[in-house]
């Protein structure tokens, strides 16, 4: 433990936001960190419980609790807050290999599960984590780590989201060379094209990517295996093939007037959006428009932040739930993920802009309403019931509100069928790569969102990095990793 009153003497403190109506002006990422000694203090509120749920990643009521890398928290926490921030560091990267992902965009599973958040406030964990990589980064401390040993192993990666990312890096490090696949223009999978800038900035993305080949990893971007790069060429060139194509097979709305034009999906917008300031571009897609997110969890709010920065004229997000409860409910004890409702900074920005929170909740699209051009002019909208044990329409409950443009962020579906027909593999029934391991048989192996549906950042990492076990184990027949 660092210091034995830590927790009681300091209050959490997490990085400072800036102001919603300051941030939407751009779409920089917008927390500042805590300077060297006050971030110290933070670490010292650890107070090393000895039942360190925090870095225990399990699955409890169905739902994640703890950190899914098995981050060692508790020993960095201590050397953080003694000033030994690269001993800190080389701890960090014992278990995780892209904390300057994690620190950004997790949604701390270990700050929900720390024994401190019990009685009082968590430790600040995330932000911790993402002062000790950017101390790294800062200091020149990540260098590539180049194997001189090569096992003479080939092995390609097809997608290049975290879970494709954290199996190349670990294999590349065991000495095999590696390849990645990729189909967009650039690497990164939802990290680049879903996440947007305001969370993870893309400069944060390349960095990563010049490390990575600097370490031997080759990406070939515009490469869509099963497209225009044929699934039986890589299958002879390669002696393993991972699949980590991610779930990004999105869930339609099924209403009246689906086919108007201004309605999207919600990734391909978000990409679009990202696309455009890569090159320079003011994104202006939902400008002077009356913008409907369908969906009201965490991709919806990316979209509510997005549209705002566009300059939209109004947002709404609608939500089939209820709202849930501000605090945790009795049946939801700690260390469970506390299912509360969460305000996230895309709400909070529509709430300063407009007034309001964004958020309708328990109701959905009955119908999409065009005018004469076959343009989106407005959404018919029904309340939902739950009351009867079933989801039932509120009869008599439809209001019209008026929209332009309309982004459906209701889920995902799996894995798309094509990348699994072209290797011959199966997907379970909800689309999902169909192995209880990593390995599909063969040569042929998977991870991330493919292998367990939309899910985390995190959770995504710890997938590559088992993969990676077992790929190597099968390759030499035994796995240090
Ligand atoms: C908008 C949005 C915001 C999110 N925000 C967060 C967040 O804040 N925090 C968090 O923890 N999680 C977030 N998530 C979830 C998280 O991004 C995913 O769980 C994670 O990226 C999954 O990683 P993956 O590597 O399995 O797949 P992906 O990141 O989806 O990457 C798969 C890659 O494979 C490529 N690919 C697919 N098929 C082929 C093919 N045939 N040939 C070549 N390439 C192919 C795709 O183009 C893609 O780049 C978000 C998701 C979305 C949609």
């Amino acid at each position: 433990m660092g210091k034995p009153t830590g927790f009681m003497e300091y209050d959490r403190q997490e990085n400072k936001a800036e102001e919603p109506l300051k941030r939407i002006k751009d779409f920089k990422e917008f927390h500042y960190s805590l300077d060297e000694g006050e971030r110290r203090k933070q670490a010292a509120r650890c107070m090393n419980c000895g039942v360190p749920f925090c870095q225990n990643g399990q699955l409890i009521g169905g739902m994640m609790s703890g950190c899914p890398l098995n981050n060692l928290i508790p020993e960095w926490g201590e050397l953080l807050y003694r000033g030994g921030t690269e001993l800190a560091l080389e701890r960090l990267l014992m278990t995780n290999p892209f904390p300057e992902f994690t620190s950004r965009v997790c949604p701390a599973l270990c700050e929900k599960a720390c024994i401190c958040g019990v009685n009082d406030s968590p430790v600040t964990v995330r932000d911790n984590e993402r002062m000790i990589i950017e101390y790294g980064f800062e200091k020149g401390l990540m260098q590539p780590t180049v194997q001189q040993h090569r096992t003479g192993k080939r092995i390609a990666v097809i997608g290049s989201g975290p879970a494709g990312l954290s199996a190349a890096e670990m294999l590349s490090k065991r000495g095999h060379d590696v390849t990645v696949f990729e189909r967009e223009d650039a690497p990164g999978g939802l990290l680049m094209y879903g996440i947007p800038n305001m969370k993870l900035e893309k400069e944060v993305i390349k960095r990563r990517i010049a490390l990575m080949e600097a370490q031997g990893v080759e990406f070939c971007t515009n490469s869509n295996v099963g497209g225009n790069v044929k699934a039986s060429d890589i299958d002879k060139e390669f002696d393993a093939v991972i699949l980590a194509c991610g779930a990004g097979k999105a869930r339609d709305i099924k209403a009246d007037g689906r086919d108007a034009l201004g309605i999207r999906f919600a990734v391909d917008y978000l990409k679009d959006c990202t696309k455009a300031l890569m090159s320079g571009n003011k994104p202006l897609e939902a400008k002077d428009r009356n913008v409907v997110v369908i969906g009201g969890g965490d991709t919806g709010n990316d979209c509510v932040g997005t549209a705002i920065r566009q300059g939209c004229k109004s947002v709404t997000q609608l939500e089939m739930m209820p709202k849930l409860p501000d605090e945790r409910a009795a049946d939801n004890p700690y260390p469970e993920w506390p299912k509360v409702c969460k305000t996230d900074y895309g709400q909070e920005e529509a709430a300063a802009l407009f007034g309001h929170d964004p958020r309708v909740y328990q109701t959905t699209v009955k119908e999409f309403i065009k005018n004469e051009k076959g343009e989106l002019t407005a959404i018919k909208t029904v309340a939902l019931d739950f009351s009867k044990g079933k989801m039932t329409q509120v009869e008599g409950s439809e209001k019209t509100i008026p929209c332009e443009l309309a982004l459906i962020a209701a889920g995902f579906l799996g894995c798309e069928e094509y990348i699994a027909e072209a290797f011959g593999v199966k997907l379970t029934e909800r689309n999902r790569l169909d192995t209880k391991s990593h390995h599909l048989g063969g040569k042929l192996f998977c991870a991330g969102d493919a292998h367990i549906g939309q899910s985390l950042v995190v959770r995504a990492i710890r997938e590559g990095i088992d993969c990676a076990r077992e790929t190597d184990e099968y390759l030499l027949g035994y796995t240090p990793l």
